[in-house]
This record gives C-alpha cells, sequence and structure tokens, in this order.
C-alpha cells in the first residue's frame, strides 16, 4: 500500500457509501482515464470480468471466433469461452514475446477461408512490455476487426508515448493482488467509445432496464467495483509512478549484475519507442551457451535458499483444456517457456533481499 488508501476507505465508511458504486469508484475511474489518456473507465470487480464484457460488447456469441495470443495467463483465453465461441490462438514473435503480427495475418486469412471472420483480436503485454500494437493495429484495420487489448500486466507502460489500454477498442486493465498496483482484486475496462462503456455498466449491474420496478430485457452480471475497494484503487493511483520506476529500476539492477553471462538474455524493449513498466524482470537461459546451466537448475538453485521463481506463462495451445483449438505457430513461445524465468520483481524488495538474490545467481553462475 501507499498510504492514502486507509483515508479514502475511511471516507466510504464515513459517508456510508458502502456499495458497488459511490464517489471513489467515480474518481478511480476519473484517475484511470487521465493516466491512460482514454475518454472512458469503468470499474470492475476483475480484469476478467472486463474481458468477458468487452467480448459481449462486440457481440461475440456460440460458435463465433475470437483470436488471442497464445503466451498469456488462462484469463485472457477463458472469457471467450464463457461465451461459447472458439480461441484461436497466435504464437509470439522474438522482440517482444507477444503476438506476432505476421502469423496474425496469416490466421485472419486462414480463418476467413475456412468462412468465418473472427470477432475480435486479443493482444496481451506480458510482463508489462508493449505488443507491437502499430503493426497488429494495420492488420486489424485492414480486416475491419476490433481489438480487445489485454493490459492487465501493463498498466504504466506506453508505446510511442500512448499508454497500453488506450490502443484498442477496448483496453483491459487488471487490479488483482498480484499486479503492479492492486485493489486486492479488480479491474477496468477503458474505451473511447461513450455508449460502449454506459452499455458495460448497465450489463455489470445486473442490466436493469429503466422502471421503478426490476425489469430486465438481457442478461446481467454482477461485475461492478464497490465503492470500499475503489478507494484501495485511488490510493494506489497516487504511487503508481513510483512502484513503476521502481519496477524499472529492479530490472536494470538484475540487467547489471547478469550483463556478462553467456547464453542468458533478457526480455527487454525493442527499442526507444517501447517503455515497459517491467512488472516482472524476465530471463531467458539457453543451456548451450551457458555452460549447461538451465532455467530450473536457476529456479531449484534459488528456491534451496527460499526465493521464490517461475517459469515463464505456459503457452495456451500446449495446456490441456485448450490444445484443440486452432493455433498459427512460430515456435517462439514454446522456446520461451522452456528456456524462460520470472526473477522476484516485487516493488517492494529490500536491500537485503535483493543481496539474498544477487549471491544465489552468482554462486550458480
Ligand atoms: C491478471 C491477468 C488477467 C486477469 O485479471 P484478474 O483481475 O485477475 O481477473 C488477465 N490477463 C492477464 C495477462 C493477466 O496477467
Amino acid at each position: 500500500m501507499g498510504g492514502n488508501e486507509m483515508s479514502y476507505v475511511q471516507e466510504a465508511y464515513d459517508t456510508n457509501w458502502v456499495a458497488p458504486l459511490g464517489p471513489n469508484v467515480n474518481e478511480f475511474e476519473k484517475a484511470l482515464e487521465v493516466y491512460t489518456n482514454s475518454d472512458h473507465a469503468s470499474a470492475l470487480n476483475s480484469g476478467t470480468s472486463a474481458i468477458h464484457l468487452a467480448l459481449i460488447l462486440l457481440g461475440v456469441g456460440p460458435g463465433d471466433e475470437v483470436i488471442a495470443q497464445s503466451f498469456t495467463f488462462s484469463a485472457t483465453i477463458n472469457p471467450i469461452c464463457y461465451l461459447g465461441a472458439v480461441p484461436v490462438l497466435i504464437d509470439s514473435e522474438v522482440d517482444t514475446w507477444n503476438m506476432c503480427p505476421e502469423a496474425l495475418k496469416r490466421a485472419i486469412e486462414d480463418r476467413i477461408r475456412k468462412g468465418k471472420k473472427p470477432k475480435a483480436i486479443l493482444p496481451v503485454h506480458l510482463y508489462g512490455m508493449p505488443a507491437k500494437m502499430q503493426e497488429i493495429r494495420e492488420v486489424a484495420n485492414f480486416y475491419s476487426i476490433p481489438i480487445v487489448e489485454d493490459a492487465a500486466e501493463a498498466l504504466g507502460s506506453s508505446l510511442n508515448g500512448k499508454k497500453m489500454g488506450a490502443w484498442g477498442e477496448f483496453g483491459v486493465l487488471s487490479f488483482n493482488g498480484n499486479k503492479i498496483i492492486t485493489t486486492s482484486g479488480g479491474g477496468a475496462l477503458l474505451s473511447n467509445d461513450k455508449k460502449m462503456i454506459e452499455k458495460s455498466r448497465f450489463l455489470a449491474t445486473q442490466a436493469r432496464d429503466e422502471a421503478p420496478h426490476y425489469q430486465h430485457s438481457t442478461i446481467g452480471y454482477n461485475y461492478r467495483m464497490s465503492n470500499i475497494v475503489a478507494g484501495i484503487g485511488r490510493g494506489q493511483m497516487e504511487v503508481l509512478t513510483e512502484r513503476v520506476n521502481r519496477r524499472r529500476e529492479i530490472n536494470s539492477w538484475y540487467k547489471k549484475m547478469l550483463k556478462d553471462i553467456p547464453g542468458l538474455v533478457f526480455h527487454s524493449e525493442p527499442n526507444s519507442d517501447y517503455y515497459s513498466n517491467f512488472w516482472l524482470t524476465a530471463i531467458l537461459i539457453d543451456p548451450l551457451k551457458a555452460k549447461g546451466i538451465t532455467r530450473e537448475m536457476v529456479r531449484l538453485s534459488l528456491e534451496k535458499e527460499h526465493i521464490e521463481s517461475r517459469p515463464l506463462w505456459k503457452p495456451m495451445h500446449l495446456q490441456p483444456i485448450f490444445e484443440d483449438c486452432p493455433f498459427y505457430g512460430t515456435g517462439v513461445s514454446e522456446r520461451l517457456f522452456e528456456e524462460g524465468l520470472c526473477l522476484p520483481s516485487g516493488s517492494n524488495l529490500s536491500e537485503n533481499e535483493m543481496q539474498r538474490i544477487s549471491i544465489s545467481l552468482k554462486k550458480l553462475f
């Protein structure tokens, strides 16, 4: 926590705004709009709900196809399945580790040839690294397919000065406990389309028609953020820049410490157009070049010192539940999964903890 969260939560208590709406929700939404330079933000109870609502608003239904990045967390893909639609999975490219624009183009052409034009494209900015949005935007525009940008890990990142979350027809943010800022759990849907955001609020509050009684003409959801939780969000927005700076500092620290190790590659900004929040610092270890040291050897040697690190996301096309989905490969994400590791990257890493990580890594290498 940053410090002011409790005062906003207290305000909610004192004014008895203990509800899934209220002044904290309004102010948190305003802060998100200003920060991301989006016209509208709708605060929700999770990033997953935001993806679900975006797909509903784009008219995705049973039997439809939705294109999504394979190298991601399952929450990107699950909402496609909630709607009875089929995920079409796209592999990554080597520069950003995110959706490959060429594989995307190949997939769209193939799906159209097979008789179905995909309803939406879901790129992800993993570990805070912006995907190649200009190229993805071009492909999406060419085929007139809307983009739902999964920026759950990328609040504070930008590409060409434009914040992630503001590149798609819809942008999705998450404030889950592990993200760069948190409300304990929560999310937001961003868009420049006022009507769509109004509709998202309507759907997220049980789809009540305007009437003095309870009247419903469509299926609703209970997805709004509570005014208590939004109080935490308001406080967190005040320290977001500080948190991004800290994560970037930790990333630089790792880069400096491990710079001369052969076979070790960092997840890095391809050029100065890219600005990552470096939510997590991730590395690849090629055992052929690293004197036989593997990703698992690094992970286990850290674990021996009670330091947690984790393999990168296991691509969705390798997951038992999604292995039958159409997949357009480049070979990249499989290698990322095999050789990749997320290093301890929390904003609150102490000097003492960093010292312990450093000793352990240096000993192994
Ligand atoms: C965390 C995350 C989500 C889901 O957000 P929740 O708020 O936990 O529902 C979606 N996509 C990615 C890439 C994430 O990391």
